[in-house]
């Protein structure tokens, strides 16, 4: 090794000492609710695959059918030559599920985020973001050249003060960003009160409904379920998560979608996905009416697990979804405690810092539809004898 990059090796080996690193373990098969990583079965506990809709025939079929009709790749950028009728096809569908006027696709929502918020303002205007919002939202606020502020989390009182300090301040526009379901508690935006408190000082909305798709609103995301579709500005999500496939997506108005192409650098100079990706995921919208029964089970899964698994003496935080976390505190021990699900044939991840602040390690426990009873009983079988084991309850 170069002296130069000495570096990478010397805080790789620090993070790792700290608990801090990814053990990348490879599925050898498709992403269901059981599955092969590395080798051995395992029940999945840590994918977003919310509704089991990865692997679903509908889905490989539309995907098949579309490779051969168009081939395997979109060929050039979204705004040059990669645009497909298919894709144009899926933008339609998108403003149909979330009940918009229009809808676009990106790449992935990370995309979105990093590409359109940055557009959205400048330097007479203001952010308010929530403290626990993703990642990809933190790097969107950051590129922008507007002032920011942050509310701590899910806390109306404060938020109400931001934005009576920015009418004071007389911004030229003023946004709030939330994600819908914060990914890693669980927990709901109070979307309802959000959107009514922009409203009464004249803000704007943003959402990033990424955990919320497939899995809130009968399926629909946030806006069903806090009955305030179509009156979010700017709605963003993914298909990579219940709804099986991968991309960004934006919901809003007809203008929003003309303006979001026409600025965001993520979209304008980065190739389209694939044909047979837009395939994919036009058939998983029409999965989410046609076969509501997933979104149903999904939720009866929750309730039991959660229920019975604070019984075994977990804190679970504040979730309120198919994302339940089980508070461990140490991420070493989080870790350990991953390890040992892995060896009994589970597949939990334990998030850490950076994901989550130090000393608040986790792991991180995602229902899937496709899962049984019997599968959650064995979880928490295992997380009753683990969790003795690792003093952990
Ligand atoms: C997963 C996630 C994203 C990123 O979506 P991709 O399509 O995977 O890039 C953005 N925001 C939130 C809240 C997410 O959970």
């Amino acid at each position: 090794m170069k002296e130069k990059t000495e570096f990478l090796k010397r805080e790789y080996e620090q993070m790792k000492k700290d608990g801090l690193t990814w053990t990348i373990r490879g599925l050898d098969g498709p992403s269901t609710a059981h599955v092969s990583v590395d080798g051995k079965k395992c029940i999945m506990l840590a994918s977003n695959n919310y509704l089991d809709l990865a692997n679903h025939p509908k889905l490989r079929e539309a995907t098949i059918e579309a490779v051969k009709k168009y081939g395997a790749g979109a060929g050039s950028d979204w705004s040059i030559a990669g645009t497909m009728d298919i894709h144009k096809k899926l933008w339609d569908k998108i403003a149909e599920f979330k009940g918009t006027e229009a809808g676009m696709t990106y790449q992935t929502g990370f995309a979105v985020n990093a590409g359109l918020i940055p557009q959205l303002v400048g330097k007479e205007d203001v952010l308010i973001s929530d403290e626990l919002n993703h990642g990809s939202i933190i790097d969107g606020v950051r590129l922008s050249k507007a002032d920011k502020m942050i509310y701590s989390h899910s806390n109306m009182a404060e938020l109400e003060n931001c934005l009576k300090e920015a009418n004071k301040k007389d911004y030229r526009r003023a946004i709030v960003i939330t994600d819908g379901v914060f990914s890693m508690d669980g927990d709901v935006a109070k979307m309802g009160e959000i959107v009514e408190l922009a409203e009464e000082y004249g803000a704007m909305t943003y959402v990033d409904d990424a955990h919320g798709e497939g899995v809130l609103g009968n399926g629909h995301g946030i806006g069903r379920e806090f009955d305030v579709e179509g009156e979010i500005d700017f709605e963003m999500g993914t298909f990579s998560k219940a709804l099986g496939g991968f991309g960004g997506m934006l919901a809003g108005s007809k203008w929003l979608v003309k303006y979001a192409y026409n600025t965001s650098r993520t979209w304008l100079l980065s190739a389209a996905f694939p044909p047979h990706v837009a395939a994919t995921n036009i058939a998983a919208l029409e999965l989410i009416d046609e076969e509501s029964h997933r979104v149903k089970k999904l939720w009866e899964l929750t309730e039991y697990f959660k229920k019975e698994i604070e019984s075994l003496g977990y804190d679970t935080g504040v979730s309120q979804t198919p994302i339940i976390p089980a508070m461990i505190g140490d991420s070493n021990k989080a870790q350990e405690l991953a390890n040992r699900f892995y060896d009994e044939g589970i597949f939990a991840l334990a998030i850490v810092f950076p994901m989550v602040a130090k000393g608040k390690a986790r792991i991180r426990n995602q229902m899937n539809a496709g899962m049984t009873k019997e599968d959650l009983d064995y979880i928490l079988n295992a997380y009753e004898k683990l969790g003795k084991e690792l003093d952990l309850v």
